[in-house]
């Protein structure tokens, strides 16, 4: 039994529609996947849950191209 993040394993999509203009965001992987490019604007806070202090959850990156803003979603892992 491992937890395992739906997303991350293509089991699963998920749709998300950009707050602000009703856009349909793009899925841009793990957050973990991008930590070279984002952890220096990351918090701490951020960071710590994204090091698997939770090991039951996966933060993922959505970004809209109708307003070129991004949003981290957490996804709830599932125990297989
Ligand atoms: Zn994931
Ligand atoms: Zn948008």
């Amino acid at each position: 039994m491992a937890w395992v993040c739906q997303i991350c394993n293509g089991m699963a999509s998920y749709v998300v529609k950009c707050s602000d203009c009703g856009e349909q965001m793009e899925a841009r992987g793990a957050i973990q996947d991008y930590f070279d490019d984002y952890s220096p604007y990351l918090s701490r806070d951020i960071t710590k849950k994204a090091d698997g202090v939770e090991h039951n959850r996966c933060v993922h990156l959505f970004y809209c191209v109708g307003c070129a803003s991004d949003k981290r979603v957490t996804i709830n892992e599932i125990l297989m």
